[in-house]
């Protein structure tokens, strides 16, 4: 998507550090953190809102995968207690159109 932030730092476009990647989705630090640590989990499709995916096995197992690598990266940052927070809609202040799992820590 030409005018998407993510898909553009997805494409190196907009130089940004992975702190994990796969092959379904990358992982980066927030450039306005709002926690000690602050990741967001970002999948290589762009899919605008959590209103848009689809009830098919893919987009299912995508949102699944995003959860678990949450999880591994707190795990691996040796994180105790985290919030993971899908923004969903402008109304709940999503400003960013491509899906992304916020993973934030003070602990
Ligand atoms: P939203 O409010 O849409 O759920 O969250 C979008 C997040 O993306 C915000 O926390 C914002 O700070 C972050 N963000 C926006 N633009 C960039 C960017 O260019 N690089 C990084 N690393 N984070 C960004
Ligand atoms: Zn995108």
């Amino acid at each position: 998507m030409e005018d998407c932030i993510f898909c553009k730092i997805l494409n190196k476009e907009i130089p940004t550090e992975f702190v994990y990647e796969n092959e379904d989705l990358v992982a980066f630090n927030d450039i306005h953190p709002r926690a000690n640590t602050h990741i967001l989990i970002v999948p290589r499709k762009h899919i605008e809102t959590i209103k848009d995916l689809k009830e098919d096995e893919r987009d299912e197992l995508l949102v699944g995968k995003m959860v678990l690598a949450a999880r591994d990266i707190a795990k691996k940052k040796n994180l105790d207690g985290y919030n993971l927070v899908f923004n969903v809609g402008r109304s709940a202040g999503q400003i960013v159109f491509h899906i992304h799992l916020h993973l934030m820590s003070n602990g």
